[in-house]
């Protein structure tokens, strides 16, 4: 009898006579675990969590693996290949990948291209892939750590993404979910992200939450987004940052540990700029409570994700919250000139607003003011216009937009207009439009 379930009817095409020898092509499709144990004869590896597993899996030797004499061109393995249309080779990145250029696909239609995980499943005909995850562990003596910390870290991140799919973040913190709509799928891939790198030893901040690193450009590439638009990733980052989804970790609150690791990956993966570390915090309700406090403060400042930046917080609410926000940017280095010998020399202060915005503020609150004297309220629109020989359109709309959280301190208030707001400003346009208006005649 053999050792296949019923379940593994057709069996990758191996009648190809140059793939005779393969024995391991063949072991695998029959889920010999003992035959490869014992031919690959691996060294047993413990990792620290399923980030470095999958690190170490798509990197195993695929042409070892698959025995081929010639890698770079052989008959493919799933369809009957009359002359040699496969191959496997190692990406930028150094994932082993093997590609069908003749009839085999992707589900998108593109060329069959195949990690080792993925050709594992297809050559052995696994229809579960945990089963194909666990038969990889096994030829390989490949194991992950798990701890009790490990599991009550996994589990506290599976209830945030069960409370985020089944609506139930929406009920607890509505406003927060509303301001949150647009960067949702980022805090998911980061939940995900965490997950993957819960250690199986205690690693934490000072709160106890995990603590896991990434790379902006890492993140952009999960997301589809564009390397050239890699500040929208920062952006939508200091939105979950804002309302405590995510919390951005200053380096001393790093495990040194990691801060090896990560720069050690940081070597390796080239990248340009070094990672950044994160924490994600349990969904106590107690927590909620405050993530929701935040999300009623994001919407009375009137912040956005496009104008969300470290100016934008800083008009909004100071220092303290927007160095709170971005940590590795808090401080600025400045050149100084010593009036007395002329001497230039750098210093290191906290970052505050740039003198290119303020001037951009100053001519919009001059603005603002003569319209308002004018006609008693304006609107951000009406603004743009009117400085629209001195700035571009967009540059005064991001900048209205950095500084909505700033109007009140300069004495002004942006309110949704409504029937009776229309009346009494004298408003004849269609719809209730957000107006600016002086915050001293709005009390009379
Ligand atoms: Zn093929």
């Amino acid at each position: 009898m053999s050792t296949l379930s019923s379940e593994n009817s057709p069996a990758p095409l191996l009648s190809n006579s140059d793939n005779n020898k393969n024995y391991n092509i063949k072991a695998i499709s029959n889920r010999n675990i003992k035959y490869l144990k014992d031919k690959l004869n691996n060294t047993p590896i413990e990792f620290n969590n399923d980030a470095e597993f999958w690190y170490y899996v798509y990197r195993i030797n695929m042409a070892e693996l698959l025995e081929l004499k010639h890698p770079k061109s052989f008959r493919c393995l799933f369809h009957d290949d009359n002359k040699p249309s496969a191959s496997v080779y190692q990406n930028e990145d150094g994932v082993w990948l093997y590609k069908c250029h003749s009839k085999c696909k992707m589900p998108n239609g593109n060329p069959l291209t195949l990690n080792n995980k993925q050709l594992i499943e297809k050559l052995g005909n696994f229809k579960s892939e945990y089963k194909a995850i666990k038969f990889i562990k096994d030829i390989y003596n490949l194991s992950i750590k798990e701890t009790e910390w490990s599991i009550e870290q996994k589990a506290n991140l599976d209830s945030i993404i069960y409370k985020l799919d089944m609506n139930i973040f929406s009920e607890l913190c509505p406003q927060t979910n509303k301001n949150i709509r647009y960067v949702k799928e980022l805090f998911s891939v980061m939940v995900h992200i965490a997950k993957d790198n819960v250690y199986g030893e205690n690693y934490t901040n000072s709160d106890g939450d995990i603590v896991f690193f990434v790379s902006l450009t890492d993140l952009a590439k999960q997301m589809n987004v564009s390397l050239n638009h890699i500040n929208r990733i920062s952006q939508r980052l200091s939105v979950l940052i804002y309302h405590d989804l995510v919390r951005k970790l200053d380096d001393e609150k790093i495990p040194e540990m990691m801060l090896k690791k990560a720069q050690a990956i940081s070597i390796d993966k080239k990248y340009p700029k070094r990672v950044n570390f994160y924490a994600i915090p349990s969904w106590i309700l107690e927590h909620l409570s405050n993530v929701e406090i935040q999300g009623v403060k994001w919407k009375n400042n009137g912040y956005t994700v496009k104008g969300a930046s470290y100016e934008m917080y800083y008009r909004g609410e100071g220092l303290e919250v927007a160095q709170n926000i971005y940590p590795q940017h808090k401080k600025v280095k400045e050149k100084e000139i010593d009036f007395e010998t002329g001497e230039i020399s750098e210093v290191i202060k906290d970052r505050t607003t740039s003198k290119i915005s303020n001037e951009r503020v100053d001519n919009i609150v001059k603005s603002i003011d003569i319209i308002i004297n004018r006609k008693g309220y304006t609107t951000e629109k009406e603004i743009m216009i009117y400085l629209s020989r001195e700035y571009m359109w967009e540059i005064t709309e991001i900048q209205l937009r950095k500084m909505r959280g700033q109007l009140e301190k300069l004495g002004y208030k942006r309110i949704r207009a409504n029937k009776e707001i229309k009346d009494k400003y004298n408003i004849d346009s269609l719809g209730y439009p957000s107006i600016i208006v002086n915050i001293d005649k709005l009390m009379n």
